[in-house]
């Protein structure tokens, strides 16, 4: 570990429990203001969870359990994303059952019609373009998807 790149939360976890030898680590806590915070939280947690009951105390490797099962344990993050979706639809239908009948055929609708619109748009705009201009279009299309897919599987990693 070197004294410029910050600790991950283990890490600082160690220095609360006394166990971190690592002098640059310890260096770094003392410099860094960001590490310096994680380890006021992590020292308050303890704190907090040891008052919550004045006769029992939290095992000496509680943090180590937790922090291990906050980092080890995937977050379903799909499942979750269609409870989310499933309530949000049943809460519509159970507030006014009339605006979902609604959504279901002006806006589905609305949006196959500007779909087709759009297909139409471009097949007209291919005939009249040289095809230099669709395939720089097409390879803008590929980049964005690109960039999206790269963005969501950041995303997946901050989660997981
Ligand atoms: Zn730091």
């Amino acid at each position: 570990m070197t004294g410029k790149v910050c600790p991950d939360y283990l890490t600082i976890q160690s220095v609360v429990d006394n166990e971190e030898e690592d002098q640059a680590v310890l260096e770094h806590l003392d410099q860094c203001s960001a590490c310096r915070k994680k380890e006021e939280e992590i020292r308050s947690m303890v704190f907090y969870a040891n008052q919550l009951s004045s006769k029992e105390r939290l095992p000496a490797d509680f943090c180590d359990r937790l922090s291990e099962r906050a980092v080890y344990q995937p977050f379903p993050a799909l499942p979750f994303a269609l409870a989310l979706f499933a309530i949000a639809f049943a809460s519509v239908y159970i507030i006014d059952p009339g605006y979902l009948n609604w959504w279901l055929t002006v806006g589905i609708t609305s949006n196959i019609g500007l779909f087709l619109d759009t297909f139409f748009e471009l097949l007209y705009f291919g005939i009249n373009t040289e095809p230099v201009w669709i395939i720089l279009f097409l390879a803008t299309l590929v980049l964005i998807e690109v960039i999206i897919l790269s963005g969501i599987k950041r995303l997946e990693g901050v989660i997981k």
